[in-house]
């Protein structure tokens, strides 16, 4: 019997899959310390919130679960534990569950094995990329982070189930040239769609963006129209605490 680090499962979320309904995983540990993480307990794995917790369990949780037609795993980085993988095995063998992941582009190599398990993955584009990912991700091999995330688009560029690019708006970090220089970057992956999410100071990993203002409504839709402009035949989405989520 394996367990895995883990936070904990929301039954029933109708935002994290497009167009399903699903249940939500929560797997601890992440390679980033992203200043602006709202899931910092989980990202840095505090034993008062992560446990390690049998998949059997989790498995029988959403069997019994008869809302849901998929699950998202998400985290966290899901494909930073060697035991995601039975995980993922397991709910595609013992359930008709659709299966997202969402990661942060830092696993190319594991999320190729991942693929065929997979029906939907979502990842993150902190930054443009360049020395931004230093500040986004706080690592100092940034370089070695960027040539990660341009590896797992390529990856993704060649497979033909759904992909979403995202990107958080976190204002001092991410504004219109940011936005240019990320959707000239990636435009030639192919990308599903690209979500642009709005920041949210509460709860953040580093203290000081909690002081950040996140942009207006207003601001956030030019920032997609920005992007849009860019993309070619990429479906935009902006995601606001005022409108939730929408198509530019
Ligand atoms: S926001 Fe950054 S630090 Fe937090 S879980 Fe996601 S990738 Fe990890």
């Amino acid at each position: 019997m394996s367990k895995i680090n883990f936070a904990g499962i929301v039954d029933y979320s109708s935002l994290d899959f497009p167009g399903h309904v699903c249940a939500v995983i929560y797997l601890c540990g992440c390679p980033y310390r992203c200043p602006w993480c709202q899931n910092a307990d989980v990202a840095l794995s505090k034993s008062e919130t992560c446990k390690p917790k049998e998949i059997f369990e989790i498995i029988e949780n959403l069997k019994e679960n008869f809302i849901i037609d998929s699950v998202t795993i998400t985290g966290g980085e899901p494909l930073m534990q060697n035991e995601t993988y039975e995980l993922c095995q397991k709910i595609k063998s013992e359930t008709n569950l659709l299966l997202k992941i969402d990661h942060n582009g830092f696993y190319p190599e594991i999320l190729q094995n991942f693929l065929p398990l997979l029906d939907f993955v979502s990842v993150d584009i902190k930054a443009p990329f360049n020395e931004k990912y230093k500040i986004s991700t706080q690592r100092n091999d940034w370089k070695n982070v960027v040539e990660k995330v341009k590896k797992t688009c390529e990856i993704l560029s060649l497979w033909n189930k759904k992909k979403e690019a995202r990107t958080t708006a976190v204002p001092t970090l991410i504004d219109e040239d940011e936005i240019v220089e990320i959707a000239k970057a990636i435009n030639k992956y192919k990308f599903s769609f690209y979500t642009l999410n709005e920041f949210r100071a509460e709860r953040t990993l580093d203290e000081k963006f909690q002081s950040i203002t996140p942009y207006s409504y207003e601001k956030m839709l030019n920032l997609g129209k920005i992007a849009k402009q860019h993309l070619d035949n990429i479906d935009v989405y902006v995601v606001t605490s005022k409108k939730g989520k929408e198509k530019i």
